[in-house]
């Protein structure tokens, strides 16, 4: 028998210097190379998810903006996404040809916002997450949140001051609602609003804010102390007092610029402060449009998902044949088609009675919440189905599946989701322990 060296501390250095030169320092192998079989997503796969041909419950309008904005993602997005959400880093220079596609603002009519349908809106939200969820979730934050916000709550001054050039792009907004101590229990947040001469004085902190590193108009919530109300403010991004941070090590959305924001002191002059905006009655109007938003991003992800496995299984051979020639691989598949149908017709009629000035904040509650764990489903289906590329970004599930988890969880949890229609249907809320409760009505 021969005797291995010891594994001294020296000889480890040694094998180390030797691994560093042969590994370490060369470029990994490009994935085209190293898995001829399949293709990666940066050639995004065609659309075989729409069986039930849901473009005929669509207007010509609202066909034509799917379309545009689905070549658009496939064409500029889905070659770059992997390594900017590898690197967590936000693609700048995408921004202006995303202004360009002319989205942002959804729903909003005038001072220069395209004035979509509530149909057109989801569905280009659900089209730019087929390919991507950062970018979908950044569109998200700017337009159906902050956008909306200054919409609903801003005087024709500050709408004809603020939007035009948010709908172009061209400025960046983002919401700040959550504290580091109110997530779920939002409507109970202590950041402070005190009058002042000429204006307000912000102070406290907010967590998780999307696009908040670099937003140039930051809409932030803030106890008012002389009512008690919540009321919104436009903060600028230089202000004075104003720090955000941004928040590392997410498994999903990694793209997006999610942040720690500070405010110590921040003076906001009165012409800032969002009139409209009285009370947390009125940030649920706001709530209730974007969850309806956020409901359609679960339905583009799986969409893509289910793009990419249809593909896959058909490339991948094992055992002499394509994937797609096993029983439990097309089952599984079959089974993501089906729950995409069902998902597809929850948020279209939501989008009806929206249309109908019938859709409650129980029913859009319901939607996001069903439609995220059918999609989670979805995801994890597509995940199984891709085997070791299915932990790769390269071929999109893995991406996927990771970013579905924060839209599990903003816009209202799994669980706040179903309470809030729990509420409506039986008219007794249970957001708080029973003795709170009784204690709340002393
Ligand atoms: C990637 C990302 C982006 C975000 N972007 C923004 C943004 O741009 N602006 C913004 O304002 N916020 C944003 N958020 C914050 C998001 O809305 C909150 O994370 C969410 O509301 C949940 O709050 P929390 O994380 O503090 O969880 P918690 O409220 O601490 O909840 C933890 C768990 O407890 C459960 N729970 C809490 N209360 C109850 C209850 N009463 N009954 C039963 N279960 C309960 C929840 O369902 C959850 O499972 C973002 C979050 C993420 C992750």
């Amino acid at each position: 028998m021969v005797a291995m060296p010891a594994r001294s501390p020296e000889n480890q250095d040694e094998r180390n210097k030797d691994e560093k030169s042969s590994y370490f320092n060369l470029p990994a192998l490009d994935i085209s190379l190293a898995f001829p079989q399949a293709t990666p997503a940066s050639v995004f796969p065609p659309c075989t998810s729409d069986y039930y041909e849901f473009d005929d419950l669509l207007t010509p309008e609202e066909q034509t903006i799917r379309m545009k904005v689905r070549e658009f993602m496939e064409k500029e997005i889905a070659p770059i996404m992997a390594k900017y959400w590898e690197r967590a880093e936000f693609p700048f220079h995408v921004v202006p040809k995303l202004g360009a596609l002319g989205i942002a603002g959804g729903t909003i009519k005038g001072y220069g916002c395209p004035g979509l349908s509530i149909s057109a809106s989801a569905i280009t939200a659900a089209e730019v997450a087929r390919v991507d969820a950062s970018c979908s979730t950044f569109i998200l934050v700017h337009s159906s949140l902050a956008m909306l916000t200054i919409s609903i709550g801003g005087s024709e001054l500050q709408k004809n001051k603020y939007l035009p050039s948010l709908a172009q792009l061209n400025t960046i907004g983002c919401w700040g609602l959550t504290e580091p101590n109110y997530g779920s229990d939002a409507s109970a947040l202590q950041t402070t609003a005190t009058k002042v001469a000429g204006g307000w004085i912000l102070e406290g902190q907010k967590r998780w804010i999307g696009n908040s590193t670099f937003a140039d108009v930051l809409v932030i919530f803030a106890r008012n102390t002389s009512t008690n109300q919540l009321n919104a403010f436009i903060v600028k991004k230089d202000a004075p007092g104003l720090q955000a941070t941004k928040i590392e090590n997410k498994i999903g959305l990694r793209i997006v610029q999610n942040g720690d924001i500070l405010l110590k002191k921040v003076f906001v002059p009165d012409e800032d402060k969002l009139l409209g905006i009285t009370s947390f009655w009125d940030i649920n109007k706001v709530l209730a449009a974007s969850r309806l938003i956020v409901a359609w991003q679960p339905i583009g992800i799986s969409m893509g998902v289910y793009d990419m496995c249809h593909r896959y299984l058909k490339e991948r051979r094992q055992f002499g044949a394509p994937l797609a020639a096993f029983q439990i691989p097309q089952q599984k598949l079959v089974q993501m088609l089906g729950n995409i149908q069902a998902m597809i017709l929850v948020g279209w009629r939501l989008c009806k009675l929206y249309e109908k000035e019938k859709m409650t904040l129980g029913h859009v509650s319901l939607g996001k919440a069903w439609i995220t764990l059918k999609a989670r489903e979805t995801v994890s289906l597509g995940r199984e189905l891709l085997g070791g590329n299915g932990i790769l970004t390269d071929f999109l599930v893995a991406k996927a599946f990771c970013d579905l988890e924060p839209i599990h969880t903003y816009e209202g949890t799994y669980d706040i989701n179903t309470l809030v229609t729990g509420r409506e249907v039986t008219g007794i809320g249970s957001f708080k322990p029973a003795a709170l409760n009784q204690r709340s009505r002393l």
